[in-house]
C-alpha cells in the first residue's frame, strides 16, 4: 500500500534494523523500544488490523506468532518469556495501520495496561 510506512519498510524505502525476513513476513527492531528487547513482526501482505483480517489470513497470522516466539528466544528470552501485543484501531492505540505483533522482553512488564 502506497502510503503505509510498514509497507515502505518492507520495500526498503524506509530503513529499518532487520531481524528476520522471508517471502511472507518481516521482523525489525522497534524505533522506540519499550523494553530491552522490543521488535515487530509483520506480514508482507498489507492487512490493516486484526479486525480486518480474513479467515484466509489465519494460517499466516499463526506463522507470524510462531516466528515471533522463535525470535524472542533467539534474543535471549526463552526462559523468562515476554509479551506479544497486537494493538487494534483507536481504542487499542494502534498508530500504524499495518498489522504487527509487538514482541517485548528482557524485563518484568507491568499489567494491566494503562
Ligand atoms: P502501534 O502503536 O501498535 O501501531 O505500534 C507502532 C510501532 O511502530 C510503535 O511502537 C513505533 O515505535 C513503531 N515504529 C514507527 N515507525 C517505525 C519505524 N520507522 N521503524 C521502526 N519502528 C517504528
Ligand atoms: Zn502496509
Amino acid at each position: 500500500m502506497d502510503d503505509c510506512i510498514f509497507c515502505k519498510i518492507i520495500g526498503g524505502e524506509i530503513p529499518s534494523k532487520k531481524i528476520y525476513e522471508d517471502d511472507e513476513m518481516y521482523a525489525f527492531h522497534d524505533i522506540s523500544p519499550q523494553a530491552p528487547v522490543h521488535f515487530l513482526v509483520i506480514p508482507k501482505k498489507h492487512i490493516p488490523n486484526v479486525m480486518e483480517a480474513s479467515p484466509e489470513d489465519s494460517a499466516l497470522l499463526g506463522r507470524l506468532f510462531h516466528k515471533a516466539q522463535a525470535l524472542l528466544a533467539e534474543q535471549g528470552c526463552a526462559e523468562k518469556g515476554g509479551r506479544f501485543v497486537v494493538n487494534c484501531k483507536s481504542d487499542g492505540m494502534q498508530t500504524v495501520p499495518h498489522i504487527h505483533i509487538h514482541v517485548l522482553g528482557g524485563r518484568m512488564l507491568g499489567w494491566p495496561p494503562g
